[in-house]
């Protein structure tokens, strides 16, 4: 099954052999060593410098990291600008509000770019000292524009904290100059891994003391940061998910880093737009504020999602819905993972396929 759904993702034959290495106990070198290079390897993947800069590794999904970095950043004194125009940005509020942290949404609908205009009135209006924003919102494939963003956010003092769950390894992030405090992400998506571990890539002058309580335990990034410079874990981590996550760096390395990364997925979109819009298909967003990651498209009049969806199922692909209001007459599709030319071939010949059957 080819799965186009952003996440989890096909693996390659040489991350899935990575499960198969030998049991590991997590309060061993072996683990400790094993934890240590992925850290260094996230880190060095994006040209950042260990002494001030720091991954801390989750056992957990994507929200978890997202979950972990605003209630850790966010000290108890601060305040918390958040950004919505999807489902993801939504998902910060959900996470504030559950914790009790002072923030305002800077509310947009889902198809919106974001309104520069609005959030320097905001940051003027309060004194905030954090701003969460999604870098790629996968509700609709669009690409937040951080670097405007941040602009905004300098002089104030304000600090980023982003969800880079659907960027991270394949979309530039410019960690320093956007004033990123931290950036959360996962191993199951542009890194190519399997789900079950998440990380945050903190800045280290930017982690609140630990004389406050931290507001949850299993998620409190302070301890973790810790344990994990020592070399440990406060809790059970997966060893054959991190083994998968190492080989899936290392794979990514090899193919070039990042920015090969990046021009891969642009020529996999680009080859999904053009054979879908010569169907009917209609790109949600202009594709020069889209990810390369993602695209979402507005269906051809006359075919269901769960036509698409089903038809598509059995030629062997998986396409994902849209969320909310999108979900009846929107498709997302996503080229991350062990995906190929050839397969987005026979993809696009399917959905002709289903069309004509339809
Ligand atoms: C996938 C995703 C998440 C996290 O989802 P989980 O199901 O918790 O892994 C968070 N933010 C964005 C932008 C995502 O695409």
């Amino acid at each position: 099954m080819i799965l186009l759904n952003p996440g989890p993702v096909n693996l390659s034959e040489r991350v899935r052999r990575a499960l198969l290495k030998p049991d590991l106990c997590h309060r061993e070198p072996e683990f400790a060593a094993l934890q240590t290079r992925i850290r260094d390897e996230l880190l060095a993947s994006q040209g950042l410098e260990p002494r001030r800069w720091a991954a801390v590794l989750l056992t957990g999904s994507g929200t978890a990291a997202v979950e972990a970095m605003l209630i850790t950043l966010v000290p108890r004194q601060g305040r918390l600008l958040i950004v919505e125009n999807g489902v993801y940005g939504e998902r910060f509020s959900k996470i504030a509000q559950a914790h009790g942290i002072a923030s305002r949404a800077l509310h947009h609908a889902w198809t919106d770019s974001v309104d520069l205009v609005a959030l320097e009135r905001a940051l003027a209006e309060e004194p905030f000292t954090h701003l969460a924003v999604v870098h790629h919102e996968t509700t609709t494939g669009r690409l937040n524009e951080l670097s405007a963003i941040a602009a905004r956010c300098r002089p104030h003092g304000v600090r980023l904290l982003v969800d880079g769950v659907s960027s991270f390894g394949a979309e530039a992030i410019e960690f320093e100059d956007w004033g990123v405090a931290g950036c959360a992400a996962t191993a199951n998506k542009c890194l190519h891994g399997v789900p079950g571990a998440a990380f945050v890539v903190v800045r280290r002058d930017c982690v609140p003391g630990a004389d406050t309580a931290p507001r949850s335990l299993y998620l409190d990034l302070r301890a973790s940061l810790r344990e994990q410079d020592g070399g440990g874990t406060p809790f059970t981590q997966s060893p054959q998910v991190f083994y998968a996550l190492e080989e899936a760096l290392a794979e990514l390395r090899d193919e070039g880093g990042r920015a090969a990364r990046r021009a891969r997925y642009a020529r996999l979109a680009q080859q999904v737009r053009v054979g879908l819009s010569a169907l009917g298909f209609r790109p949600l967003v202009p594709e020069e504020q889209s990810s390369v990651v993602l695209s979402a498209f507005r269906l051809p009049s006359g075919l269901s999602f769960e036509r698409l969806h089903d038809g598509m199922k059995e030629a062997g692909f998986v396409v994902y819905a849209g969320q909310g209001e999108l979900a009846k007459r929107h498709c997302r599709v996503s080229t991350m993972g062990a995906v190929t030319e050839a397969d987005l071939e026979r993809f696009v010949a399917a959905v002709q396929a289903v069309i004509e059957r339809s």
